[in-house]
């Protein structure tokens, strides 16, 4: 029997409650097929911060070099959010762990299932069949340039850059990723107005001379954002930066039907990381409303791709295919006018899925 090692990071707020969901239907594909899961867990976040100090404790980071994979849930706290004056930040603690691993792709599956087109504020004519892989850059972009004030604090600036090999080795992982779908790959850049941006566009363009076989379209980010919105079926593979993805997929997740169902899967050239695409949700933490898919499908892509275990990643979506089908929903993704459906919560929305795999 194989052992795959996997650190649970649950981190803040609702984070906890779907990462529980996700680490089940872990142990179940394990029980099913026959493979040994060993789980530790680490801090993140606020609740590193209250324990250790520090978003990001040293132990936490040894874990993550140590195991196979990293289920990941969420970081942040309301006290934060409304004080951006304090210096530690449970945000710190996601930013460094990216960047420590090395984690610079983050593949975020936009694909909705056909029970769920009616949950989408998308007409479901429009909806129907659209199938995206985004590929957001995460080690770069102003997340990471400099930043500061000057002039007695009442100006302030933050600098977008990107060196060529952040943007080749993100595009290349995006042009591979075209060559087994459907062969078009959209690079999202402003290089109407960034310097960064004409870079960026130079080394995909340089990079699309090795894959004469996959069509690449360049789109503005404000045109990106409308088309995806109006035509989502004609995009394929989207190659874009660290805040444009970041602000691009959240408008992708309505695709999908709500932030709930979105799962990504932070890869770099060590251990991968797979996390919901949502955050700590304070307005609904601790009332076990939250929506445990996206952490469920973040599952379902480390078995994929970090463990080569297909056949367990299929039956894990397939399964939450059939909860769906049956008609069971969460809050986010309910819909009053849809006869027999069944609201139920986090956890029985995890155990419903569990069961079905
Ligand atoms: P959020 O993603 O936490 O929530 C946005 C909205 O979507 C909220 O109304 C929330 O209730 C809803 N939502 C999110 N996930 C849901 C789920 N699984 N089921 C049902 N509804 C869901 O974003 P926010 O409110 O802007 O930020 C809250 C905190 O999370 C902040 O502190 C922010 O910094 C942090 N954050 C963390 C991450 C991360 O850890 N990757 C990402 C984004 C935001």
């Amino acid at each position: 029997m194989k052992t795959y090692r996997v650190l649970v990071i649950p981190g803040d707020g609702i984070g906890k409650e779907v990462t529980a969901c996700g680490k089940r239907v872990l142990e179940r594909v394990g029980e099913k097929f026959g493979h040994r899961f060993v789980f530790e867990e680490a801090l993140i976040g606020h609740a590193a911060i209250e324990a250790t100090g520090s978003p990001l404790p040293d132990e936490t980071i040894e874990k993550a070099r140590a195991t196979d994979a990293i289920l990941f849930g969420a970081v942040g706290h309301p006290d934060y959010d409304n004080d951006p004056s304090l210096s530690v930040r449970p945000e710190q603690g996601l930013l460094k762990i990216r960047k420590e691993l090395g984690l610079f792709a983050n593949l975020r599956p936009i694909k909705p299932f056909d029970e769920l087109l009616d949950a989408s504020p998308i007409k479901p004519e429009v909806l129907k069949g659209a199938d995206i892989l985004f590929f957001r850059e995460l080690t770069g972009d102003v997340y990471f340039g400099e930043r500061g004030r000057r002039e007695g604090g009442n100006v302030a600036y933050d600098t977008m850059v990107y060196a060529r090999y952040e943007v080749e080795r993100i595009a290349r992982k995006a042009f591979e990723a075209a060559r087994s779908r459907r062969r078009k790959l959209t690079s999202v850049d402003k290089a109407n107005v960034l310097e960064s941006s004409r870079l960026w566009r130079e080394v995909v363009n340089d990079l699309a001379r090795q894959y004469p076989d996959v069509t690449v379209e360049h789109l503005f980010v404000d045109t990106a954002a409308m088309k995806l919105i109006k035509d989502p079926r004609s995009f394929d593979v989207v190659l874009t930066g660290n805040l444009f993805g970041d602000i691009l997929t959240d408008e992708a997740s309505q695709i999908a039907g709500s932030m709930g169902m979105l799962a990504s899967a932070s890869l770099g050239d060590t251990v991968g990381l797979y996390e919901p695409i949502h955050g700590s949700a304070h307005d609904i933490a601790g009332k076990d409303v939250a929506n445990p898919l996206a952490s469920i499908l973040s599952a379902s892509l480390m078995l994929d791709i970090s463990f080569g275990l297909k056949p367990e990643a299929d039956a894990v979506t397939e399964a939450v295919a059939q909860t769906l089908r049956e008609g069971f929903r969460t809050a986010d993704i309910a819909d009053a006018r849809t006869p027999g459906e069944k609201v139920l919560n986090t956890e029985a929305m995890g155990k419903k899925v569990t069961e079905r795999i």
